[in-house]
């Protein structure tokens, strides 16, 4: 089967499906160049606080955007009226294998022929959850970190990726305002987040461990690095139930990882504490963290 990639692409809506803590911020992304994004979560409460968030951040992402305009997003709950004339679909669902294939399996049959089929996974090859989708040359890695605030993107090869699909990619996510870069073989973790995960293994483990705090680690990271956060605080911001899962399927392609890290992060998983989206995880949120 041979793809042909879409045109148009202008004026065609992106699709995003899940509009969680990423998928808001990819269609924030998209909808910075005043085009239209559809955005779908059976959840219809997602959705609404989604577009709250876009239409909170649009204008000021857009101006810092070359050719940049606010755009709008359209929630809905109904799939193929999200797919409906997108040029580029991108998946940001719980990162579930079982999920991820059945989503893309309905992406490759209501998508257009000529819609790209992204997936936004941290943790999981394409290769891994594409074996229904009739053409996967047609689907991609495409991760994103967390923008606008980290607008870089790694894009990755199913393994059957069509390279003009890659260098289209390359070529146009710039002017959205991220950063693509290519992994140029298969890698559980593409290239930011493999080291990134051994940053935050390493901060869970001395706090599980006892040596430290959060607010101590986070602390050092400021003061030894100059940057702003630190590990707790972004794995807060990030979702502990999406750190947890992350790092259990590193554990799964590598057993001698320590299990302490998991430990703790499963404590504040079962305790309800998720992050900034519960309103508390290693800090408490809503005005007085
Ligand atoms: P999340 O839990 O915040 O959001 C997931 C959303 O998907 C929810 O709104 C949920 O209602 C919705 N959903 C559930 N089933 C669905 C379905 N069948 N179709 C459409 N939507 C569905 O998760 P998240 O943090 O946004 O993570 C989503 C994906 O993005 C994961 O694959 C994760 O690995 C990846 N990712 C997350 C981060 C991060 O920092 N959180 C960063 C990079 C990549």
């Amino acid at each position: 089967m041979t793809f042909t990639l879409p045109t148009g692409i202008e004026t065609r809506p992106v699709a995003v499906i899940g509009a969680g803590t990423l998928g808001r911020r990819i269609a924030l992304m998209f909808a910075a160049r005043g085009g239209q994004v559809h955005i779908y979560d059976p959840s219809s409460e997602a959705g609404k606080h989604a577009c709250a968030y876009v239409e909170e951040h649009v204008a000021e992402v857009a101006s810092r955007v070359d050719g940049g305009a606010s755009g709008s997003v359209v929630p809905t709950t109904d799939l193929p009226e999200a797919l409906t004339g997108a040029w580029l679909v991108v998946e940001a669902v719980p990162e579930r294998l079982e999920l991820k294939r059945q989503v893309f399996a309905d992406l490759d049959r209501l998508a257009g022929p000529d819609a790209i089929l992204a997936s936004n996974s941290s943790s999981y090859p394409t290769s891994r959850f594409a074996d229904h989708v009739a053409d996967p040359s047609r689907v991609v890695n495409m991760h994103f970190y967390m923008p606008p605030a980290q607008p870089a993107v790694d894009l990755m090869s199913s393994g059957h990726t069509d390279r003009a699909v890659m260098d289209l990619l390359l070529e146009v996510l710039p002017r959205y305002g991220v950063f693509p870069f290519e992994a140029r073989r298969e890698s559980t973790g593409f290239i930011f987040n493999r080291i990134w995960a051994a940053i935050k293994r390493e901060s869970l483990a001395v706090v599980a461990e006892g040596v430290s705090t959060p607010e101590d680690v986070d602390s050092m990271w400021e003061i030894n690095t100059g940057l702003k956060g630190g590990p707790f605080r972004a794995m807060d911001q990030v979702g502990l139930d999406v750190v947890l899962d992350i790092e259990k399927h590193y554990a799964a392609e590598n057993p001698n990882l320590p299990t302490g890290p998991r430990e703790l992060l499963k404590r504040y998983v079962d305790a309800g504490h998720l992050g900034v989206k519960t309103g508390r995880g290693f800090y408490t949120y809503g005005g007085q963290d």
